[in-house]
Parts: structure tokens; sequence; C-alpha cells
């Protein structure tokens, strides 16, 4: 654990930082055990129905989330102003979580976790767009140092498959290419994997990829087994569906969503992808007013005006107490660095003055990202 402190030394300083210690005051207290993580409250609160009894409706069920969400905002409340303690001794039978994992399973077969609904039937193991059937696939895990200074060390799970396909990935064979590479691992597993990480000294889990969309009901259903305090770190393009995010917001405590490109038509080219600018920023959006938020975005080259300009103004507007990375190591990878001639606009760094030019921009609009970036 000091090891990890001595090669990233500014894991600890960041948090002298008052802006920092304010937007991220929910992370930090569930890191060092002072609150319990969203999940834990979710498991507590005791739901009055069988929510795996196959008679109830999907409909139904929303609704009865509808209802105990309510419940889980005001103990959520009470719990952040000091006001309530849980009584972790009380195991309901069926909980708030439990709805959660009938419902995110009810949704992946036919398939509609993310923004494509490409309708896969995974139940019966058929891959979906994002190459994920039946199971849950890792490819691995690992105490990361190199994300942001609040985070790392950061018990970091690598999922397979995604459903945006970027011809730039830097992780494209896990996401892409070589999906099956992966150990299929069951929600009991995923939870033995995560409580190894946090007892190594993870200061969260960080379940990335590819992308952790295509996993959402086995991730949930962990939650069910891990029988320790995390908080838990959704690390994503986020495109998904509304009902996806709507299973998430409740049990994730950071979020850390990437915002590549400031227009459907970027995003079409290089992750064909469509109504991309809408679905993630809204769900962005959504994040960002329901928890703790560190907002990524790569630059790309050439794409200052058309992206980077634009989305440093929707933050600014929209998500005003996000913490931002602004990311400079795009680099060549994948089919652009297989065919440069095919995306020459892209087959190369960006330029310094492209660089300055977005931390100009973000100085200008009141962006906090210094600390992050
Ligand atoms: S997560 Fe995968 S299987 Fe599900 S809708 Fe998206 S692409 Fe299809």
């Amino acid at each position: 654990m000091f090891e990890y402190f001595y090669m990233r030394p500014d894991a600890l300083s960041v948090w002298a930082d008052p802006v920092v210690r304010e937007r991220l005051a929910w992370y930090y207290s569930v890191m060092r055990n002072e609150k319990p993580a969203k999940f834990v409250i979710a498991k507590t609160i005791e739901v009055d129905i069988d929510p795996y009894d196959k008679t109830i409706s999907l409909e139904e069920l929303w609704k009865i989330h509808a209802k105990y969400r309510e419940v889980f905002r005001k103990i959520l409340k009470e719990i952040k102003e000091g006001k309530y303690e849980l009584d972790k001794t009380s195991v309901p039978r069926y909980s708030f979580l439990d709805i959660k994992i009938s419902i995110a399973y009810r949704l992946y077969s036919p398939c509609r976790l993310c923004a494509r609904r490409c309708g896969a039937e995974r139940f019966k193991d058929r891959r979906g767009i994002c190459g994920v059937g039946g199971k849950c696939i890792v490819h691995s895990y690992f105490h990361h140092l190199g994300e942001e200074a609040p985070l790392v060390p950061s018990g970091t799970i690598f999922y397979g498959g995604c459903p945006l396909k970027c011809i730039f990935c830097q992780n494209w064979d896990i996401s892409q290419a070589y999906i099956d590479r992966g150990e299929k691992v069951s929600p009991k597993e995923l939870a033995e994997i995560q409580k190894e990480l946090r007892l190594g000294g993870a200061r969260n889990i960080n379940h990335v990829g590819g992308d952790p969309i295509p996993h959402i009901p086995f991730i949930l259903e962990s939650f069910k087994y891990l029988d320790i305090n995390v908080p838990q770190l959704w690390n994503s393009n986020m495109y998904m569906t509304r009902e996806a995010l709507l299973l998430l917001v409740d049990v994730i405590d950071i979020w850390l969503p990437d915002l590549k490109y400031g227009n459907d038509k970027c995003a079409e080219k290089y992750s064909l992808v469509k109504n991309y600018w809408e679905i993630v920023t809204e769900n962005i959006k959504y994040a960002h007013d329901n928890g703790d938020i560190i907002i990524r975005h790569l630059i790309l080259p050439g794409h200052i005006h058309c992206c980077t300009k634009k989305i440093l103004k929707w933050i600014a507007k929209n998500t005003p107490r996000a913490l931002v990375n602004i990311m400079d190591q795009y680099r060549p990878e994948y089919l652009v660095e297989k065919y440069p001639e095919r995306y020459k606009e892209i087959a190369r760094r960006i330029r310094k003055e492209e660089l300055l030019e977005a931390y100009r921009l973000a100085d200008e609009l009141g962006i906090v990202y210094r600390p992050i970036s």
C-alpha cells in the first residue's frame, strides 16, 4: 500500500485541494469507510415481494423500483447528514438491490442494456453487437496506478466487449478483437475479486473494459455477495439506455464517464454509433445530478472545434459540479494504426497547441481540471 503512494504522491496530496474534497465528498467518505457504499444501503432496504417471481410483469417491477427508490433516497440523505446509522446486522430476504437484479436480468434478454438495443437473446448465450453473450467475461483485474489522483490505487476490473466500435481503441483486444480470451466468471466470483482488490488496498472498485454496460446484471448480482464496504466506480462510455442507468444510479458512488465526441457525425465515423450526443450527454447529466463525477475528455487530433470546444461548453453549462480530466494521451491504435492512409486525419498524436487551446477554453469556462488531468 505504501509503495503505491510512493509512486503516486499526488494520490495523497490531491485531497488537500478543497474543491476536490467538496466535489468528491461522498466518494471520499465511503473510500475511508466513514459511510456505507450505496450498494450496501440498497441491500438493507427490505421489500415486501419476491422480485424473482416470474408472474410479476416488468412494468410492475419498475413501479416497485420507483417506490423503494424513494425510501432509498430518504435514507441516503439522512446518512449524508449524519442522522441515520445503518443496521448492518439486518439482512432482509429480498431487498431493493434484488429488484434491480431482477429487472437487469429481464433487460438483458432480449438485450436493451446499451443504447443499440440490439435485442440479442443472451439467456441463450447469443452475442450482441458488443460481442458479449450469456456470461460475464473478465480479462484482468489489478490495482491500477494510472487513473486520476483521487482514485489510485484503483481496484480495476477489465470486462470484455463494448457497445462502441472505436477505430482507435487502446483496449481493442479485449473490447473488440479477442473478447473470448477472458475468463468467464460467476457473480459470486466477481464479488470475491472485488473483495480481494479492496482488502489489498484499493480505494474503489473500477468497472471498466471494453465497457461494463453489457455486464450490468452480473455486476449488480455480485453486490449481493460482496460483504465489505467499498466505493463502486463506473468507468464507461455511458452509451446505455435510461433503464440501465436507472438501475445503476443508486449503487454507483462515483462516475467516470468518457465524453469523446461533440456531435453525432464524428461518433458515427469513428465509433460506429448513432445518436451519440443526445444519449451520452443526457446520461452524464443524470449521473452528475445524482452523484460524484469525474468526466474524461480525450482530445482527438484535429477535433478541437467540432468536439473539444462543444464538450467543454456543455460541461460548464450542464454539469458544473463535475471535475474534468482533459486527456492528451491519444495515440493512433488499432485500425488507425493499421490503416493510417484511410484515417489520415487522426493518424497522429495531438499537437501541443491543441492541448493548450483546450486548457485555455477550460480556464475561460471555469472548469476544474488541473488537479485531475
Ligand atoms: S449491451 Fe450488447 S447485447 Fe445488449 S443491447 Fe448493447 S450491443 Fe446488444
